[in-house]
């Protein structure tokens, strides 16, 4: 038995740590870094690093890293060990306020998009006191953000940092018009659901595909899929239950709040969902969740998928991203309340995300783009890449009715005029659940389905406070030189309702009807990532980025830059394993197969009996090897003349227009050919052996 809460943040440096360990002001002058972001002096940090460093040696640590996260989307780290040598030949154990405040790790080999001249490769780290540092694998771990030495941020942690001071510089405005006076801060909190695959070992080291670029690149149709649904919410195979133990086990000592576990959709996927927590710490908790998943998976023999799509034709992997706001003594924003004049507040702030959503379809689009999630959004099974949001019937209906002026008749069927002053007093419902929408209100919280599960979830966060927060900002400007502030109020709810409605969808968002219906009320659909990625730096969005200080156009030039250069680097990496594996493996294979049926025939007709099967056997296998071979010449010669091209958004356009079906044609024959050479001689473990290799 495990004694759970002794374990949970055994190995944080955390607030019960701090208290513990750290003299009385000191640790009054952290906690007020923590919470107001006040800049820490050397010397509290001096004595900070120290306690921290002696907790850590308790621990049997020897080393500490900054921990930070660049554009690459995992995370990186640098160990130095604590020693310093003495006078006398020896070592003593130190760890400086410098050391924890701020790093200098060689940074020239992480994408920068452009914005680093190796000249001043370095960059540095500089410690975010407001995630914890934890010990990991031995390491003592500070969470940090990552700079280049002009000041551009490197990584994904400082533009969320700087997203959430902006939100929540805006929303306080609002707040405050209501008459709140005792929040000091607004905070957002996420809780990401996180699905995955996990498949044997033995049978992933023989699938290259895997190995190189997390998907099947291979693979025919089982005779048994995720057909019968069997898989969902099933009772857990116990290879798996244990994983799961260990993974929870881990995740706790980690202090994250690892909560749900269960089967998905398809065979040999599950899901895990933390309790959520302010947007900061969930953006780290989740990138540790991912490490550490597979890390526990290799201890049980299991390899775990976090890609967005392993398999053709089965489900793929999401992360739904569950976001709300709330202020610094846990009030939920989004909550719907009570009374009447709380529904007021929630209506704002409902709406401040219904104009976000429909004025940002493009950056919410692309904060979910990349190769991986595209093979998701659009398939029939993750939301589109169309935006659009759920409401749910009863606020729906409330919106409606404050957009035309009619009563609204509640639940208790009592009617109420939707007038200037009075705004309905209704109840949450949550009880209606549109699981084809991409965001989806679910009773005090948004859920952003699209983002894929190997995402950082900084991205998509980094928008949805953004965007929230330019809207915040406007309706604050335009409460704050209003002398009517109820009618004013009212004014902003009805006019953004009326001019926003379009987002709201309440349908079926996998019917192909709803590509209609959407170009028809003027939505975007940005079907694929080069198609998305160039409204990231359109005038507008420069704009807004820049007016709220959380990115510099600099650095949206060269996240660009990054995006659309991976988007081509992952394509011609897919196009070469494929290249590798049909012609070393599945070509020979199927050659193999003719000339046996060839030798077979011989045999036969020797014996004077007809070879009819081997013979229509032997002609399909060369055919499909014949045209096998000429679509992996076609393959070849499109991933050189990608070579050549010049420019990020030129080589992501040729990728997705070139490759891509050059791929698809070769992956069909070789598919073709899988269902026709004797699974002896296959060279590869097939989608069946993959899907149900953990029994
Ligand atoms: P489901 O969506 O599967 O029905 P829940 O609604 O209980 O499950 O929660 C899903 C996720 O949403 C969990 O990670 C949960 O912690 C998170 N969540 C709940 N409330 C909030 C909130 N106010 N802000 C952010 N995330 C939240
Ligand atoms: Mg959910």
């Amino acid at each position: 038995m495990t004694n759970v809460p002794e374990l949970f943040g055994s190995l944080v440096f955390g607030d019960a740590a701090m208290r513990e360990r750290l003299p009385k002001d000191t640790y009054k002058a952290l906690r007020k870094t923590i919470q107001d972001g006040k800049p820490l002096d050397l010397e509290v940090a001096n004595v900070v690093a120290n306690a921290m460093k002696d907790w850590a040696i308790e621990k049997g640590v020897t080393h500490f890293t900054h921990w930070f996260q660049p554009m690459t989307g995992i995370t990186a780290e640098k160990h130095d060990s604590f020693i310093s040598p003495t006078p006398g030949g020896g070592v003593i154990m130190e760890f400086s306020g410098k050391e924890l405040i701020k790093g200098e790790p060689d940074a020239s080999s992480f994408p920068s998009g452009g914005l680093r001249a190796t000249f001043e490769a370095r960059g540095y780290t500089a410690w975010d006191p407001t995630s914890y540092a934890f010990i990991k694998d031995g390491v003592l771990c500070i969470p940090t953000a990552f700079c280049s030495y002009g000041g551009e941020a490197l990584d994904k942690k400082t533009p969320l940092l700087r997203s959430m001071e902006e939100l929540s510089r805006q929303a306080m405005r609002i707040l405050r018009l209501f008459g709140n006076t005792t929040a000091k801060r607004v905070v957002t909190t996420v809780g990401p659901e996180q699905e995955y695959f996990l498949i044997d070992q033995d049978v992933y080291e023989k699938r290259r595909d895997l190995i190189y670029t997390g998907r099947t690149l291979f693979g025919a149709k089982p005779p048994k899929g995720q057909e019968l649904e069997d898989h969902y919410f099933g009772a857990i195979k116990p290879r798996v239950v244990k994983y799961m133990e260990e993974l929870d086990r881990e995740l706790w000592k980690l202090g994250v709040l690892a909560k749900t576990k269960h089967n998905e959709v398809a065979p040999a996927q599950h899901e895990l969902a933390p309790v959520f927590t302010t947007t900061n710490v969930a953006t780290d908790h989740n990138q540790l969740t991912m490490e550490i998943m597979k890390k526990v998976a290799s201890h049980h023999h299991m390899v775990c998928l976090l890609h967005e799509k392993p398999f053709d034709g089965v489900n793929g992997s999401g992360k739904h991203n569950n976001w709300s706001i709330s202020t610094d003594d846990g009030k939920n924003l989004l909550e719907p309340g009570a009374s009447p004049y709380e529904n007021a507040q929630f209506l704002l702030f409902l709406c401040a995300v219904i104009k976000a959503v429909d004025e940002h379809q493009d950056l919410l689009r692309i904060s979910v783009a990349s190769a991986g999630n595209d093979h998701r959004l659009g398939a029939n099974e993750a939301p589109p890449a169309i935006i659009s949001m759920f409401l749910g019937d009863e606020l729906s209906e409330i919106l409606e009715a404050i957009a035309d002026g009619s009563a609204y008749v509640g639940k208790e069927k009592t009617e109420m005029e939707i007038g200037v002053k009075v705004l309905p007093h209704f109840f949450r419902d949550n009880t209606d659940r549109n699981r084809t929408s991409p965001f989806a209100f679910t009773g005090n919280k948004f859920e952003f389905r699209s983002v894929g599960s190997t995402f950082s979830i900084a991205g998509p966060n980094v928008v949805l406070n953004t965007i929230v927060a330019d809207e915040l900002q406007q309706f604050a400007d335009e409460l704050e030189a209003s002398e009517y502030f109820p009618e004013t109020v009212a004014k902003i709810i009805r006019r953004t309702v009326c001019e926003h409605k379009r987002i709201l969808f309440n349908g079926n968002n996998y019917a192909p009807e709803w590509v209609a219906e959407a170009e028809k009320r003027g939505l975007l659909n940005l079907r694929t990532t080069p198609d998305a990625l160039p409204y990231f730096v359109r005038q507008e969005n420069i704009d807004l980025f820049t007016r709220h200080g959380v990115f510099s156009k600099t650095e949206m030039l060269s996240r660009y830059e990054i995006l659309m250069e991976n988007y081509a680097k992952i394509l011609h990496i897919e196009a070469m394993t494929m290249l590798d594996m049909a012609k070393k493996d599945i070509l020979p294979a199927a050659l193999k197969s003719a000339a046996d049926l060839a030798g077979a025939i011989l045999e036969k007709e020797k014996a004077g009996l007809t070879a009819k099967t081997e013979r229509a056997l032997g002609a399909k296998i060369s055919a499909l090897a014949d045209s096998l071979s000429a679509h992996i010449e076609a393959l070849e010669a499109a991933a050189e003349a990608e070579e050549a091209c010049a420019e990020a958004p030129e080589a992501a356009a040729f990728a997705r227009d070139k490759i891509l079906p050059a791929m698809a044609d070769l992956r069909a024959d070789a598919d073709a050919l899988e269902m026709l050479v004797p699974k002896k001689d296959w060279p590869f473990p097939t989608y069946g052996d993959l899907l149900f290799s953990v029994q």
